[in-house]
């Protein structure tokens, strides 16, 4: 499997792009910003885009949604953010963005599957940080990976004032649906290094 992480805009989103092999299609995860520099990478595989998926709708994991021409899956409670900046937070950052009018956004729940061939994504519902930010959990042969927006970072969490929202709802979104994974689950998070989920359930000061 092809798994690439590439840092994406002035914040720094991660934006993944997976795929079962070289030639093959490819899921792309967050594209926040920076399309020519995801392209190239896409390029180095030769892989096309089959589809895009937001682990919420924060425009620094948005803004370069509708540049791949392919569908976009994100929760329900947060696809009005693509079209509203105030939502979104461009606003705030003084560039208002919304994702352009001919995109195909397609909504998703918690439990719902997104496949491609051989990968096989489970969309978890982690609200908190947004109201319908999600996870997404795969394997890869033995090897366990849950990639977690905004979610869960390594050492903290993300922040849940912006949106008037609460910590304590992530906390508990985190402890039920993240830390019941095994531990030597790889966690890769929407900015930052990558964790496992025995490193943070022992560690992470937000989790203690
Ligand atoms: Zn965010």
């Amino acid at each position: 499997m092809i798994l690439e992480c590439i840092k994406v805009g002035q914040l720094e989103a991660n934006c993944y792009v997976l795929a079962e092999s070289a030639g093959s299609g490819a899921v792309i995860i967050d594209p926040g910003s920076e399309f020519k520099k995801i392209r190239k990478v896409l390029s180095k595989h030769n892989l096309s885009p089959a589809f895009v998926i937001n682990t919420h709708g924060h425009v620094d994991h948005i803004g370069s949604d509708a540049e791949f021409k392919v569908p976009v899956y994100i929760h329900k409670l947060d696809a009005p953010m693509l079209k509203d900046p105030e939502l979104n937070f461009s606003s705030f950052f003084g560039a208002p963005f919304s994702v352009g009018q001919d995109a195909e956004i397609l909504a998703v729940n918690d439990g719902d599957y997104l496949e491609l061939g051989k990968i096989k994504l489970r969309v978890i519902h982690t609200p908190g940080h947004s109201p319908g930010g999600i996870s997404l959990y795969l394997e890869d042969g033995a090897k366990k990976i849950l990639f977690t927006g905004d979610s869960l970072f390594s050492g903290s969490i993300g922040r849940t004032d912006l949106a008037g929202l609460r910590d304590a709802d992530l906390v508990k979104s985190i402890k039920e649906k993240l830390l019941v994974f095994p531990s030597e689950t790889i966690v890769y998070p929407g900015h930052g290094p990558g964790s496992t989920i025995g490193d943070e359930a022992r560690n992470n000061p937000f989790l203690l």
